[in-house]
């Protein structure tokens, strides 16, 4: 064998491992809706089973792309399960395995532009697009692709840092007696005082403004909260309002937080990373009012747009704002490109060497259209409204008040539902394998089962087949032989 052949393989050797690779992903996509949704937990005999392997002289591919395979199929929640309604892990559009195909195999290095000038470009291009559908004017739409909303998040509170604090990039606030503070509800995305502790401003700096009845943000009570803090010391620099929160799709007022931010100079950031994808129906878009206002959003292409994972979008409409964050003077980077019209991407980005992260959802979106994607969204409402309907009907108690496709209920009791008591409904209909769904608590505290339409392909089928689950869930729990 020489180097090459290690790694390449042969001819013949590659043509079968082509082969065996798409026989294996057409057979998981065909059969998946077939079996469990999630898998039987079984840390100690999964470590066995990948400790077992004799990796010394290696082992044939077929074997290899054998082993994988059957992991993956046994051990894994499917996200491309009609019956995953989760957490906004997407199924994967065709399209989007393609791309990313190609993206390892191309292997485009999206650092500097010269390396790989149409990867680059084709991401400028879907930053506009992107941009322009959440309302930005198309020449000053700008932005950068992120492994997810985490790192777009965290993107945000970098760049509203820079904007409103000029020596924040220098020196930090090392000998500096502000106390900068970041405004969002308890409802929020918990990365966002993730990026405050890495940012070095800490996760106190999350304030929590409280909500209304719906869980909503209270823009007044923003209002009021900011001032009190200016009394105490403090430095307000930036707003997050949540465009569907994670755990009951809640649209915070985005128009009486962009009030409140321009009254009060604060940065405001809309997180939109599931709810975004509102913006491309005719029909949903107004529900996202206001976004436009955004200093800057999130939206993951990985969740509604069914990319597979690993495609976040920061968008903005400072274009200035990432090159002041990011921009970088040093001597190893390629000059190819010197005196052209161009943006280095790892100066516009936390990120330096990078993945093609924009591929996947462009051949999606070039495959199925803006028409097709809108049907896409407003197909996963209309399941949202059957699903609201069939439970509702089957008496559980509906507790979010969202348009988005995603119910959170309970037991009709009183006194409410406990967690335990949801805990344990929830951990019956994921062992059942029949659906996956989750536990989530809402605002205070109340628990609730969350579920969401998360997949394509669900349909009213599903939605029953789910309802049943949840049906013998709560019987069984409500039945004393089962305790
Ligand atoms: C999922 C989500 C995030 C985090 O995004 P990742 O892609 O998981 O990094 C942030 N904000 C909201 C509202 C989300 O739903």
């Amino acid at each position: 064998m020489t180097p090459e052949q290690d790694l390449r393989l042969s001819d013949e050797v590659r043509a079968d491992v082509w082969r065996r690779l798409l026989a294996s992903i057409e057979d998981h996509w065909r059969r998946v809706d077939d079996g469990r949704v999630a898998p039987v937990l079984d840390p100690e005999g999964l470590r066995q089973s990948i400790e077992a392997l004799d990796l010394g002289n290696g082992l044939p591919p077929a074997d290899v792309i054998g082993f994988v395979v059957d992991g993956l199929s046994r051990h894994q929640v499917h996200t491309a399960h009609r019956r995953y309604y989760g957490l906004y892990n997407p199924s994967p559009s065709t399209m989007g395995v393609v791309a990313d195909a190609l993206v390892a195999a191309f292997n485009p290095q999206l650092a500097a532009w010269s390396h790989s000038p149409f990867a680059a470009e084709v991401e400028a291009y879907l930053v506009k697009e992107f941009g322009t559908r959440f309302g930005y004017p198309r020449e000053r739409a700008d932005g950068v692709f992120a492994s997810g909303g985490a790192e777009a998040n965290h993107t945000a509170v970098i760049a509203s840092l820079v904007e409103r604090f000029p020596e924040y990039r220098r020196r930090g606030f090392v000998g500096s007696r502000i106390r900068p503070s970041m405004y969002a509800t308890s409802e929020a995305h918990d990365s966002l005082r993730k990026a405050a502790s890495i940012c070095g401003i800490g996760f106190d700096a999350v304030r929590t403004v409280p909500t209304t009845a719906s869980l909503r943000m209270d823009a007044d009570a923003l209002r009021d909260l900011v001032a009190s803090d200016r009394r105490a010391g403090l430095t307000p620099f930036l707003v997050v309002g949540t465009a569907g929160t994670t755990s009951a799709g809640i649209v915070d007022p985005l128009e009486d937080i962009a009030a409140v931010a321009d009254e009060n100079g604060l940065w405001f950031h809309a997180d939109a990373a599931w709810g975004g994808a509102a913006v491309l129906s005719a029909a949903s878009r107004p529900l996202l009012k206001g976004i436009e206002r955004a200093d800057s959003i999130t939206f993951d292409a990985h969740k509604w747009l069914s990319v597979p994972m690993g495609a976040g979008i920061f968008l903005t409409r400072h274009p200035d704002a990432l090159g002041r964050s990011f921009g970088t003077n040093n001597a190893y980077m390629p000059r190819d490109a010197e005196g052209l019209d161009i943006v280095d991407p790892f100066s516009h980005s936390i990120q330096w060497s990078r993945r093609f992260t924009g591929l996947k959802l462009f051949m999606t979106l070039a495959v199925a259209g803006w028409h097709g994607y809108a049907r896409v969204v407003d197909g996963m409402f209309e399941r949202g409204r059957v699903m609201r309907n069939v439970l509702a009907g089957r008496g559980w108690d509906i507790l979010n008040e969202t348009e988005l496709p995603i119910s959170c209920f309970a037991p009709k009791t009183v006194p409410p539902a406990s967690r335990a008591t949801i805990d344990a409904l929830v951990k019956a209909v994921v062992a059942s394998g029949r659906a996956w769904v989750s536990t989530a608590l809402l605002g205070s505290g109340r628990a609730c089962i969350r579920a969401c339409v998360t997949n394509f392909a669900t349909d009213a089928p599903d939605i029953e087949a789910l309802a049943d689950a949840l049906d013998e869930a709560r019987e069984t729990a409500g039945a004393p032989a089962a305790t």
